[in-house]
């Protein structure tokens, strides 16, 4: 008989939305050892070629069985410098948990029995922190010493900085604003990625000598040539997608029509749910409504139905989406977290028009009910709307989050960079360099919106090349 898998501790529902607290409590050491004790130990362990960077979960999840708890986290800082980052944020029902055997065959996403991989390594994570646990610095003397500009310090280039200074190359990191991280502090809330996670990382690698040089807009502030004049040899571009898209519907541009760009940035890194303590306000609707699918969606709308609740309005917030809930892209942890707060949702639906008052502020959103068509290029099925279903919801507070494209500041100055139709920075998909020599990128900015666990894939990849390129040089020299 299987056993059943362990579920984490969490915030109970009412309380948790009322704050902006860690939802997830994570397992505890008994918790752990239970659900490791679940892993099959497959002889051809699937979930391995389900995670992007290929950690060596078998062997960690023994690692747990055995109480090893030093050697599980070493195993995964193999492949991952960050553990207790993905483990709180990695969609791994659709990554490693959807390859391990215990998910059914045809799913779209893993099953309830697959082995909660993403706690394991939350659990082990948090462990290795708690205990100060370091993985081994081993300076390469021939390259030692060498420079490397980072752009942008979101989890691909603080992934790469991190990577190369543990080998002794001085690292800078240059950030557009005032904080680091990059989504992971201005997109994703405090309740899904406490800030002292963050912190910690990032002092890491401060003490591992990498310097970070905020406010610093390259493309703006310098020129990427700049760099090897002052004596870089390299350089890495982490630079996101951080622009947002909107429906190009009508009314989209009246007063309290969001991005959720905009809406995350204010809450999150501006701190506009303690708004007056922190200077940044945000406006709270009354009825809101989030438009797409995916995890900036449901952020936004935990967050705002959150806002309601702090502010003593009566909660109404509903997600709406073209599609149904399995064509949604979001977490399916965190779509049931939403549901459990009191967030609606109205499916199947297609905006065509913001609706407003005389003074231009929102006030409703006329849309089409839709039926699920032919699967389309992503290998969803399609929306189809359905003519003459026009209705209206209101609507005092809309936020847009239905995708991200690549900025264009630093490249649109440097046509050198080549990039794809999107925007995105064109790379040799084997070593991450782009077309202008000594210049790599990774993350977001190469091929588009991705996760976060793939974003460090990319730059461990570029780091590596970066490595190689640096031997080269110096050969040359
Ligand atoms: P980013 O995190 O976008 O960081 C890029 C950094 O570069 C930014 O700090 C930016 O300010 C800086 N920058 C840009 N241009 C310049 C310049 N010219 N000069 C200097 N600095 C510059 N993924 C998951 O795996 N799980 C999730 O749960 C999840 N939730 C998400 C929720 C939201 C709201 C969003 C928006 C995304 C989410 N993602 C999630 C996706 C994930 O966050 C991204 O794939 C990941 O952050 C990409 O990392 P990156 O380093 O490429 O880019
Ligand atoms: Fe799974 Fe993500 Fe961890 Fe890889 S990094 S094992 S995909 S949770």
């Amino acid at each position: 008989m299987p056993k059943e898998p362990i579920k984490t501790r969490e915030l109970a529902a009412e309380k948790r939305s009322r704050d902006f607290s860690e939802v997830v409590l994570g397992y505890s050491e008994e918790e752990a050892l239970a659900e490791a004790s679940r892993c099959l130990q497959c002889k051809d362990p699937k979930c391995i070629a389900g995670c992007p960077v290929g950690i060596n979960i078998k062997k960690f999840i023994k690692q747990i069985t055995e109480r090893d708890f030093a050697g599980a986290y070493f195993t995964i800082r193999e492949k991952n410098n960050f553990p207790c980052i993905c483990g709180r944020v990695c969609p791994a029902e659709y990554q490693c948990r959807k390859a391990c055997v215990l998910t059914k065959k045809d799913s779209p996403f893993a099953s309830e029995a697959a082995i909660n991989i993403h706690f394991l390594e939350r659990f082990i994570g948090d462990f290795g922190m708690k205990e100060g646990l370091k993985v081994n610095i081993e300076p390469d003397k021939k390259i030692s010493g060498l420079r490397v500009a980072v752009v942008g310090s979101g989890p691909a280039g603080l992934c790469c900085a991190g990577e190369l200074a543990r080998l002794g190359v001085g690292v800078t990191v240059f950030e557009a604003l005032h904080a680091t991280a990059g989504v992971l502090r201005y997109g994703i809330p405090h309740f899904r990625m406490p800030r002292d996670i963050l912190d910690f990382e990032i002092d890491y690698l401060k003490r591992l000598g990498v310097e970070i040089v905020p406010n610093f807009i390259v493309g703006k502030t310098n020129d990427l040539s700049d760099f090897l004049k002052e004596g870089f040899q390299a350089v890495f571009l982490g630079l996101g997608a951080g622009v947002p898209s909107f429906l190009g519907v009508p009314g989209e541009n009246l007063c309290n029509v969001y991005s959720a760009n905009e809406f995350l940035t204010r809450v999150n890194l501006m701190s506009a749910y303690a708004f007056p303590k922190f200077h940044t306000p945000v406006n709270i609707g009354k009825h809101v409504l989030v438009i797409g699918g995916g995890n900036t969606a449901m952020d936004a709308a935990r967050c705002a139905l959150r806002l309601q609740k702090m502010s003593h309005i009566e909660p109404d917030t509903t997600i709406v989406y073209r599609r149904t809930e399995v064509e949604m892209p979001a977490r399916r942890l965190e779509i049931g977290h939403a549901k459990e707060e009191g967030v609606k949702f109205k499916l199947l639906v297609a905006p065509e028009e913001f609706i407003g008052d005389e003074d231009g502020f929102v006030k409703r959103l006329r849309s089409l009910e839709c039926k699920l068509g032919e699967p389309d290029a992503s290998g969803r099925r399609k929306p189809v709307a359905i003519e003459g279903s026009d209705f209206e919801l209101d609507c005092d507070l809309a936020i847009i989050a239905i995708g991200l494209k690549a900025n264009k500041v630093l490249t649109s100055v440097t046509p050198e960079i080549k990039t794809d139709k999107y925007g995105d920075v064109v790379v040799n998909p084997q070593t991450m360099e782009t077309s202008v020599k000594g210049v790599f990128a990774g993350g977001d900015i190469v091929g588009g919106e991705g996760t976060v666990i793939e974003a460090m894939g990319m730059a461990k990849k570029a780091a590596f090349a970066i490595k190689e390129y640096l031997y080269k040089l110096l050969e040359k020299h």
